[in-house]
């Protein structure tokens, strides 16, 4: 089937990293430009694979180019609705040839050819030959496939404000639906592969943490393939509502992750927020000195208030682990009335980079707009203070009433201990506390840093010696 691709298919290869002194070309990515998209249509010709603009072998090793994927189906029960799922399987599906590593989704996709690979010949015209076989096979509703692979500067650029439009119109639609107005939400477990306890729960008011997949979207999945990795959750019994905490998922997720979780809260990073695979597009991350929230998306490239970067950060909290105080979201997610209701949505938002800021302005309630600070108005915690309390960010009440509960209690003076001369001390903290980076000043100068690190403490006394 695979004969005339000259490098091996199969789903053992999906595993596999291409690390950049083994690369040849990089496609698409952060230094770049790409997406990739699904469409049902009319009249496809069936087999018609092309590639437009330079291939493989017209390009110098280390080169960066930009990338499009166009795949068009057609099908006697294929559905317009199917499109958002069957576009999420590119990423597996393109990970079955060796030598060729993909990453993420949508406009975020992240591809890599090793060296190995095209000193066996491989061409991206063998990708588009791959995927057109391994749809096929996946999905038998595709009776007609067609594959456009583009490397262009400029016709990439076309695609891609092509495929925006296509994506706004699948979220939007989502969009009018609340989780009040459904009887059942959805699982997916297709990351599983590589994060084998991550369970991703879909309702109306959260889209997926990759973006791609909302309740529409699975809804369809499921009525196509009952036994896929979409499947359907009868909302049952709720247990908490602002929380969004319901029986029926705590029992699916008990299930599903083998035993490893059986909590999950929707709409919170506290107690037990959903887990992360790894495709999310951006990470709610708590940040115990502020008592607030920060967001970081995968296009910020500097240093969130917590000292690292979205990269050190998301290596923390993926692989389909439940970290309290982070949470893997989508984009869509925050533009939810429900958007981490629990933990006071975006009142609690202290810090967001500028780019999201302005792109979710039509969603951040106009009170708190100049209120929530960015990458322009500080990177330590001292600096976004500063922009809190001049700004008058519902977070300083927050903080003041943590303030006087502490101070009504009664501390031994031997376990008090100095903290900074902020008037963050105390703040109160999440059962996890996160320090990037911790200092305490003591008499004699001595200087503890944690770098990366997570502490969990019932209780920590310092004592002067
Ligand atoms: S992130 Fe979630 S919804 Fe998206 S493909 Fe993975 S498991 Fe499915
Ligand atoms: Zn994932």
């Amino acid at each position: 089937m695979f004969e005339d691709i000259t490098v091996d298919v199969s789903p053992m290869h999906e595993g596999e990293r291409i690390r950049s002194a083994n690369m040849f070309v990089e496609l698409a990515g952060p230094k770049s430009i790409g997406a990739e998209l699904v469409q049902v249509e009319d009249n496809v010709e069936d087999g018609k694979l092309e590639v437009i603009g330079p291939e493989l072998q017209d390009m110098q090793e280390g080169d960066i180019h930009p990338l499009g994927i166009m795949i068009k189906i057609q099908g006697e029960k294929l559905e317009r609705e199917l499109e958002g799922v069957i576009e999420r399987r590119t990423h597996e599906l393109c990970n079955y040839v060796k030598g060729f590593m993909h990453l993420n989704q949508r406009d975020q996709i992240w591809c890599r050819v090793s060296k190995e690979a095209m000193e066996a010949g491989f061409k991206l015209k063998d990708l588009a030959k791959a995927l057109s076989i391994l749809f096929k096979e996946e999905y038998s509703i595709i009776e007609a496939i067609s594959i456009t692979i583009m490397t262009g500067e400029d016709q990439v650029k076309e695609f891609v404000e092509k495929t925006r439009v296509t994506y706004e119109q699948r979220d939007a639609r989502a969009r009018e639906l609340s989780d009040e107005d459904v009887d059942v939400f959805y699982g997916c477990v297709m990351c599983q592969s590589f994060a084998p306890t991550h369970v991703c729960v879909v309702t109306p008011d959260r889209t997926a943490l990759c973006g791609a997949i909302n309740w529409f979207d699975c809804r369809a999945a499921a009525k196509m393939d009952p036994e896929g990795p979409i499947f359907e959750i009868v909302k049952g019994e709720v247990l908490d509502e602002v929380k969004g905490e319901y029986q029926n998922i705590n029992e699916m997720v008990a299930e599903r992750s083998q035993g490893t979780f059986d909590t999950v809260y929707l709409h919170s990073v506290f107690g037990y927020p959903h887990t992360s695979c790894g495709c999310f597009e951006a990470v709610a991350f708590y940040v115990p000195e502020l008592d607030g929230i920060g967001i970081v998306d995968r296009d910020f490239r500097g240093e969130t208030p917590l000292g690292i970067p979205f990269s050190s950060m998301a290596g923390q909290c993926s692989g389909g682990k439940q970290v309290e105080g982070f949470s893997g979201l989508s984009m869509e997610y925050m533009r939810s009335p429900k958007f981490l209701q629990a933990d006071g949505g975006y009142e609690r938002v202290i810090w967001l980079p500028k780019e999201i800021k302005e792109s979710l302005a039509e969603y951040i309630p106009d009170e708190l707009k100049d209120k929530i600070s960015t990458e322009e108005d500080g990177g330590s915690i001292k600096e976004i203070l500063k922009f809190l309390q001049e700004h008058e960010h519902p977070i300083m009440e927050r903080m003041k009433q943590s303030l006087e509960e502490v101070e009504e209690t009664p501390v031994e003076e031997e376990e008090a201990m100095e903290y900074s001369e902020m008037d963050m001390e105390a703040v109160s903290m999440a059962p996890v506390a996160y320090a990037p980076e911790l200092t305490v000043p003591t008499a004699g100068g001595v200087k503890i840093i944690f770098k990366n690190a997570k502490v969990y403490a019932e209780k920590v006394i310092i004592k002067r010696k």
